[in-house]
């Protein structure tokens, strides 16, 4: 069975193999090298300088969202959600519950605001925080981070990106284009089983950590562990609670792969993937519900076409791959999701098996499509 939901995702042998065995000591020499490690190579991965501080955490992308929340406001503060789905709504909500005051601009599902509406948002009222998902698994629409990030940046406004979906996969250049917190969790793109948080923090995020009134939850609080970060990349062992040492050892392999790749041929593998895999949803009239333009390189969430509705997913775990049903509350029982980033964006046999996986299960369900032409299609473009 191949897990070709966006996220979790099938993890490579190498990141597996590391994942084995028993649990390392917190302050063993070999996990305080990988610890130290995998601090500076989230900094490659991330495109952050020298300044900005890496955070791992066990928990997940919620609890990373919870933490870049918790580290830059303060209650009564003005935040403004650039709000493209589902997990737009959800940071909101965290917004609200530390006491701030939020704003969304928002679209319908499938789109994004442009950055003329951010813009004018922004000139509108003095805000504090921006909020945005950088890729809304929800919808399969990705914003203009670049874009967005330096528009905050030119008002002063800190940016929160959530990467979930998109670390690892999607261009991301954290201290050029001036982003003050980018947080993604171990099992998308990254490559990982879930299980770990992962954020970095601009310099400018760390100072506003410093200036609130209302600390963070202990377990939360950016001051709280930057000394055990700061020891570890000094290749100290330290304790304020007990990492996630076997995660965070295959989280070392896992990066390690990233970063000898480079990120341009990492980044440059997520489009060509992407647009092997749309070209192969066109050519079974399957539709995206994301604009033209806007659709992520990470998953494709597809609109089911006439007559085919939620039984299509069993069609396709029928034929050995297991791909996601509809997320967004307004329109979850009319499309699909499919994941094609991270270990699978380099398995050119997990894709082809997805699409004729596809291909195979709309024809089951009555939707007249030529299996072969659509797998030779991906095949090409691949
Ligand atoms: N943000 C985005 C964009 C996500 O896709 C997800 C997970 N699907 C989350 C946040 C939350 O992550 P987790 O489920 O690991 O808490």
């Amino acid at each position: 069975m191949l897990l070709m939901i966006p996220g979790p995702i099938e993890v490579a042998p190498t990141v597996l193999e590391a994942a084995a065995g028993a649990p390392a000591s917190h302050v063993s020499p070999a996990f305080i090298e990988h610890f130290g490690s995998v601090l500076e190579r989230m900094r490659t991965v991330w495109g952050a300088g020298p300044d900005a501080q890496p955070m791992v955490v066990a928990g997940g992308g919620t609890l990373a969202m919870e933490i870049a929340v918790t580290n830059v406001t303060d209650a009564g503060d003005r935040v403004l959600v650039v709000n493209t789905g589902y997990f737009g709504d959800r940071i909101a909500d965290m917004f609200e519950r530390r006491g701030a005051i939020v704003d969304h601009v928002r679209v319908e599902p499938g789109k994004a605001p442009t950055t003329a509406q951010v813009e004018s948002a922004l000139n509108s009222r003095r805000y504090k925080v921006m909020a945005v998902t950088h890729v809304d698994t929800s919808t399969g629409v990705r914003t203009d981070a670049e874009a967005l990030a330096k528009l905050a940046r030119a008002h002063n406004v800190l940016s929160i990106f959530d990467g979930v979906c998109a670390t690892a996969g999607e261009r991301f250049e954290m201290e050029a284009w001036g982003a003050d917190v980018y947080l993604t969790a171990s099992q998308k793109a990254i490559g990982l089983p879930p299980g770990l948080a992962l954020l970095m923090m601009s310099a400018r995020a760390v100072a506003r950590r410093a200036e609130l009134t209302q600390a963070p939850p202990m377990t939360l609080d950016l001051l709280q562990w930057k000394p055990i970060f700061d020891a570890y990349e000094q290749r100290k062992g330290s304790y304020f609670s007990t990492p996630a040492t076997t995660l965070i050892k295959a989280l070392d392999v896992g990066l390690g792969e990233i970063v000898n790749d480079g990120m341009d041929t990492v980044f440059a593998r997520h489009q060509r993937v992407a647009d092997a895999m749309r070209a192969a949803w066109k050519s079974m009239g399957l539709t995206l519900l994301a604009d033209e333009g806007l659709a992520a390189n990470t998953l494709s969430a597809i609109r089911y076409p006439e007559g085919v509705g939620p039984e299509l997913t069993k069609a396709i775990k029928e034929r050995g791959v297991i791909v996601a049903g509809g997320l967004h509350p307004d329109l979850k029982t009319e499309y699909f999701r499919v994941g094609h980033m991270g270990y699978s964006a380099r398995r050119p046999d997990h894709l082809l098996s997805t699409v004729r996986a596809v291909a195979e299960g709309l024809v089951a369900c009555g939707h007249n499509v030529d299996v072969e032409a659509a797998v030779k299609v991906a095949a090409a473009a691949l």
